[in-house]
């Protein structure tokens, strides 16, 4: 079959590999009908996520049929359409149990790995290194699907891929992203980043009650779509202050919760983005934390921080200082996929939210390397790529 391999930073190439097969009872095989670039996979292709190794297959959000499944799984069938979580959960441990999906004891054959990083294991991701499982992703062909009865959700077949692709990721983490923010009647949420994950957390905002949602990022046609799908006020970052900004378009308060959609790789601006650049190239910092330190200062007293972009490992100059002395509470984690999957499927069906405004480029598989290129460049305007094998 034919699949998406990371051969190094800037590196990944289209190869034959050999089909998925079945390795353990509960595992599906799925025939992959549309899978998509996460921002999170730029990490990869930047080389900033450790454990990748040569030949490794990308890609975590994908959906497709059901071919074939192991002699123990039993919600699915072959001729099954599914959406797929991104998250791998055995769905019987503790955490599966109590719906924290991505911090699953049993999905991760490298736990060992996380403990020395994490203090403990979390669950296995698609595609995302040897640290979250090593597990072949779903840029291919073919894709075997542990644990299948948890991670794959039937969907109806008269919905086209587009729409439903997103709940396999991006629609969940931008969703549990404002899901953390416990927001009330009244509250103003800020949102940074204006990628795919910070456009669903822009309308989910609006679904879970929040008064005003104010998109942050810095390209105006993605500023544009968050006005458009998600009905929210926009700051430029390049243009204006954007902790000045809030302040003035919240009456001197702050927003009530901020969420961060943009993660390890965040562009600071001035000195202190230098200083970051130049410790993560030399890897004395792992990530950049810009935006933390922004949403740390800027969040109203007593408000809520929540973390969806992904942070590897350790930053530096954080200001501990506002977060304890402002009472602000911090939330974060993988999305718990399996949690949100029904409820955003639901929308879907209700006609709620169209998620396929996200999709600004469709590719064959074959063009995956353009894809990022694409992506990683913000060219031609590029929100998101859904690839069809
Ligand atoms: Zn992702
Ligand atoms: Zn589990």
């Amino acid at each position: 079959m034919k699949a998406v391999c990371w051969y190094g930073t800037n590196d990944v190439r289209v190869e034959t590999v050999p089909d998925p097969k079945i390795l353990n009872p509960r595992d599906a095989i799925l025939k992959v009908t549309a899978t998509t670039i996460c921002g999170s996979d730029l990490h990869l292709y930047d080389g900033y996520v450790p454990t990748m190794q040569p030949g490794d297959i990308l890609g975590h959000e994908f959906m497709g049929e059901i071919v074939e499944i192991g002699s123990e799984v039993k919600q699915l069938q072959p001729g099954d359409r599914v959406v797929v979580s991104s998250m791998i959960g055995c769905g019987q441990c503790f955490f599966c149990n109590q719906q924290m999906w991505s911090l699953c004891d049993n999905s991760n054959p490298n736990a060992w790995m996380q403990e020395k990083l994490f203090g403990f294991g979390t669950s296995g991701i698609y595609g995302y290194s040897h640290l979250f499982g090593g597990y072949a992703g779903g840029d291919a062909e073919y894709v075997r699907v542990p644990f299948a009865d948890f991670g794959a959700i039937k969907v109806p077949k008269d919905i086209p891929d587009e729409k439903l692709l997103p709940i396999s990721d991006a629609f969940p983490t931008g969703y549990m992203g404002a899901d953390l923010c416990n927001i009330q009647p009244g509250d103003i949420v800020a949102v940074w980043g204006c990628g795919p994950v910070g456009q669903f957390a822009m309308r989910s905002a609006y679904l879970l009650g929040a008064e005003r949602v104010i998109g942050i990022d810095r390209f105006s046609y993605r500023l544009q779509l968050a006005k458009d799908f998600a009905k929210a006020e926009t700051i430029n970052y390049e243009e204006v202050d954007a902790g000045e900004a809030l302040k003035e378009m919240t009456g001197g308060r702050g927003p009530d919760a901020c969420i961060d959609a943009v993660g390890m790789e965040a562009h600071g601006m001035g000195p202190e983005g230098l200083y970051d650049a130049a410790k993560q190239a030399v890897r004395l910092e792992t990530d950049r934390p810009h935006v933390l330190r922004q949403m740390m200062l800027a969040c109203r007293k007593g408000g809520t921080l929540s973390v969806m972009g992904v942070y590897a490992g350790f930053i530096d100059k954080v200001p501990m200082g506002a977060v304890m002395n402002k009472a602000l509470t911090v939330r974060t984690g993988q999305m718990h996929g399996q949690k949100y999957m029904p409820r955003l499927l639901g929308h879907i069906i209700e006609g709620e939210v169209d998620p396929s405004a996200v999709f600004s480029h469709h590719l064959p598989l074959t063009e995956a390397k353009q894809g990022f290129e694409l992506f990683k460049n913000k060219k031609d305007n590029c929100v998101k790529v859904l690839l069809k094998p």
